[in-house]
């Protein structure tokens, strides 16, 4: 079997996959959900329910405010008790509207059984405006809203759409049981968006470290009737692809394929130079090389959204790391806070721990539990103090490994020092912008050296110095 992957820099930190096929588990439905009005990337949500309001599961709660924003919906029913501002994982304050569950009353339209829907009655622009109606945003931590994505500008070609199932942070394993426990939701929900775009191909994207996924998918797709066949796979993979323009019937064909493992293949440039052999350029998106990416638990809340009318209202979580009692991977409705889903798990661990929304790589830290599970939330990982403390930061020896490890050719050791030095305008120069993130520098560097705190630190400056 073929393995994709992306030639520059990369790492393979331990795997630590340890809920991996697990089996998807329910929590009990906490009394009390804290909704934020920002799960999305862009402007909050307005909160449309007063105090007092009763309310059922997916019953709209905020309304999207501009054109980069999303609506939210209630993860539960029961009565509105207060309009108020809680804390994010990042510590700021945010609106958000608290409801005391009773019961589970769900809205009618929801269809809630699991009898697939293959049929596509949409149009395309339906289809956009259901995905904008159900709330969704991207599920792989980006959370940017869907429905942008999909309003592809004038002038620009989208070819191929990328399922992201690569998942590769350590510990996290929520896509993968995704994709085992329901295959065929993914499947239909990804046609629909390769529908949407008007695309030949959909490429679901896995690596080889979950075997039993790739072949579960693969025999799906081709019991569906969705295969590609190999010979225009290859071809597409090594080249341009049908667009919507070219593919006026917007038929089309799935395929799976397995890539290497190695961190951060799960990052949309990292991703799309791996399968496709494309460079999405300095400062640019993947829309200006041909091609959207999606997560694959966003493929399937689009199934959702499209074929049963669920909005966005839970999620599956990984819930890992050597402080759980009960690790595992749990379907948890946002708005439940950290405190009562470690609570359901059976509690915290004696002593210091620290709590990541995410994975160890690329999540953040959160000091308070009262903070809730939002669309956003891919894992809760709860590590021992000793796990979690950072060694002694030494001098930079100038050993290169930084260099070697990032996947965006880039300096961390000079960054890290220009931005030091204030000196943004040469960190931009050096193209500090294009950092993803990932923390592969820091991870290598032998002095423990803080590289991406300081890259973090030099972006942010630079965003604020843009706004003003
Ligand atoms: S965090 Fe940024 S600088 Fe460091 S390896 Fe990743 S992309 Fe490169
Ligand atoms: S890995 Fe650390 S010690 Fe090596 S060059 Fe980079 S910053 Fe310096």
């Amino acid at each position: 079997m073929k393995l994709f992957t992306f030639p520059k820099g990369g790492i393979h930190p331990h795997e630590h996959k340890d809920t991996a096929a697990s089996g998807l588990k329910s929590l009990d439905l906490p009394d009390t959900v804290y909704v934020p009005m920002v799960q999305h990337i862009g402007a909050p949500a307005l909160p449309v329910v007063q105090v007092g309001d009763k309310v059922k599961v997916g019953t709209l709660i905020g309304k999207e405010q501009g054109h980069i924003s999303a609506p939210i919906h209630s993860p539960v029913s029961g009565t509105v008790t207060k309009i108020d501002t809680i804390l994010d994982a990042s510590g700021i304050r945010r609106p958000a509207v608290i409801i005391k569950r009773e019961g589970d009353e769900w809205e009618p339209a929801i269809v809630r059984n699991f009898d697939l829907v293959s049929a596509r009655n949409f149009t395309p622009d339906e289809i956009v405006q259901k995905i904008h109606d159900g709330g969704l945003v991207g599920k792989g931590g980006a959370t940017f809203p869907t429905r942008v994505k999909y309003m592809v500008p004038p002038g620009k070609m989208v070819d191929t759409l990328l399922i992201n199932g690569v998942e590769c942070e350590p510990y996290l394993t929520s896509d993968h049981e995704l994709m085992l426990d329901r295959p065929e939701e993914v499947i239909l929900g990804a046609d629909l968006l390769r529908y949407t775009l008007g695309t030949k191909l959909a490429v679901i994207c896995i690596e080889a470290n979950k075997p039993d996924a790739i072949a579960l998918l693969q025999k799906k797709v081709r019991d569906m009737g969705l295969e590609a066949p190999a010979d225009y796979l290859k071809k597409h993979l090594s080249g341009k692809g049908e667009t919507a323009q070219t593919n006026p019937d917007r038929s089309g064909y799935i395929a799976v394929v397995a890539l290497k493992v190695k961190y951060p293949q799960g990052a949309e440039k990292q991703l799309i130079r791996a399968v496709l052999g494309r460079e999405v350029p300095s400062g640019k998106l993947p829309l200006d090389v041909g091609v959207i990416v999606n997560n694959v638990a966003t493929a399937h809340s689009a199934y959702k959204i499209i074929q049963k009318n669920k909005p966005m209202v839970e999620r599956i979580v990984t819930i890992a790391g050597e402080g759980v009692k009960k690790p595992g991977n749990y379907k948890i409705r946002t708005g439940m806070s950290l405190r009562d889903v470690l609570t359901a798990v059976d509690g915290l661990p004696e002593g210091d721990c620290k709590i990541l929304l995410g994975g160890p790589m690329m999540g953040k830290a959160v000091s308070n539990l009262d903070v809730p599970v939002t669309k956003g939330t891919s894992g809760i990982l709860v590590l021992p103090a000793e796990k979690a403390s950072r060694n002694d930061i030494g001098p930079c020896i100038r050993c290169a490994s930084c260099i070697k490890a990032c996947p965006m050719g880039l300096e961390p050791y000079l960054l890290e020092k220009l931005v030091e030095l204030k000196r943004l305008d040469d960190a931009q120069s050096h193209a500090i912008r294009d950092c993803v993130e990932c923390g592969s520098c820091s991870f290598v560097c032998p002095s423990n050296r803080p590289l991406l705190d300081m890259i973090r630190l030099g972006k942010a400056q630079l965003l604020k110095a843009a706004k003003k």
